[in-house]
């Protein structure tokens, strides 16, 4: 175990009656990309907010290289923020915006402009060092955001929702340079997100809240293949939960295979086609009134093709069968 780990130990934020994060445990890798995901309100911001010491922790500690550092103001923490809204100054350039923090800190001038170079090399924005922020694209302001948090030396970089204001194709360019920088970088990367497909592209480890607490943590892909409950199935997407008799399941579309009904297979009627480009996805009524959904490969498909009204069984190993907890 490295000591470079980040812990939260039943911290807690309360603002009045309302309990925004209900003592959560966690432990971080250390040098590794994390994605706090869940649904709007579910207590994620507050969550980096204390960590990064912007908000108090009502209860529990946060503890970092062996140290509590829920009491240390932000700037001593070994953390950083990269905030949404980027929060750069108008009237700073590109070159001002990123040695910010070293100004506040009396570092000369000719040492803060090189080390905020150097930031600026880092996220390829070199020739963009004399312009003011509002000259700049989302996209080039972001990487600003980045290179004055990183400026700092975190080990710890905190990104709450950073790609949210972005079109979709520059989101996606982002995603795959901001997880290219952690690796560079070697610190851990802490990335809020309301998105399951960004968690899922971006993380090493997921962590799904809901309602204030962890529902789950653990590898993407096992949060992806093996959700625990409900919530992290239906949340995460492509699955079906399944009431069976021993139980709730559930089962990824795409493990779900469609052959004529056969003995064994659950039976169903086809209630609804859908090409989808790569695959085509079948939803089948089944006993109980429960809709599942297959993700047929179209090769697959079109081989032996179903229509709405077809009676047909429904396939899949056990191996793809997940029981739920809850
Ligand atoms: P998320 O980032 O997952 O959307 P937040 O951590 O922002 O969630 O909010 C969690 C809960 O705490 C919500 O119910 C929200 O309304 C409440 N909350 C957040 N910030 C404050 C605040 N400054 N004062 C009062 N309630 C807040
Ligand atoms: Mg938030």
């Amino acid at each position: 175990m490295s000591n470079q780990d980040l812990e939260l130990v039943s911290v807690t934020k309360r603002y009045g009656e309302t309990v925004a994060v209900d003592a959560i445990n966690y432990r971080f890798k250390s040098d590794s990309y994390t994605c706090l995901l869940g649904p709007s309100g579910c207590g994620k911001s507050s969550t980096l907010r204390m960590i990064a010491g912007h908000e108090s922790v009502s209860d529990g500690s946060i503890v970092l290289d062996g140290r509590d550092i829920s009491v240390l103001p932000p700037a001593q923490r070994g953390t950083a923020m990269m905030f949404q809204n980027y929060a750069l100054f108008p009237h700073l350039s590109v070159l001002d915006n990123v040695a910010f923090s070293l100004k506040m800190k009396g570092v000369d001038t000719a040492k803060r402009h090189g080390e905020a170079r150097d930031m600026l090399a880092l996220v390829d924005l070199t020739d963009f060092a004399d312009r003011l922020p509002d000259q700049l694209s989302g996209g080039q302001q972001q990487r600003v955001a980045l290179a004055r948090a990183l400026i700092t030396r975190p080990q710890v970089l905190l990104l709450d929702e950073p790609l949210s204001a972005l079109d979709p194709f520059l989101r996606i360019r982002m995603r795959g340079e901001l997880r290219k920088l952690q690796k560079e970088l070697g610190i851990s990367f802490i990335h809020v997100t309301h998105g399951q497909d960004e968690a899922l592209a971006l993380a090493d480890d997921i962590i799904v809240m809901n309602n204030a607490v962890i529902e789950q943590a653990g590898p993407a892909r096992d949060v992806f293949n093996a959700p625990q409950t409900k919530f992290v199935a239906q949340f995460m997407g492509g699955h079906n939960v399944i009431a069976l008799p021993d139980g709730h399941f559930a089962i990824r579309a795409d493990a779900v295979a469609v052959t004529a009904p056969t003995k064994g297979a659950v039976e169903g009627n086809v209630t609804a086609v859908e090409y989808q480009g790569t695959h085509v996805s079948v939803s089948a009524r089944i006993t109980g009134d429960q809709d599942v959904l297959a993700l047929i490969p179209d090769t697959t498909f079109f081989a032996n093709p179903h229509n709405p009204g077809d009676r047909i069984g429904l396939h899949w190993d056990a191996s793809n069968q997940h029981k739920l907890i809850a």
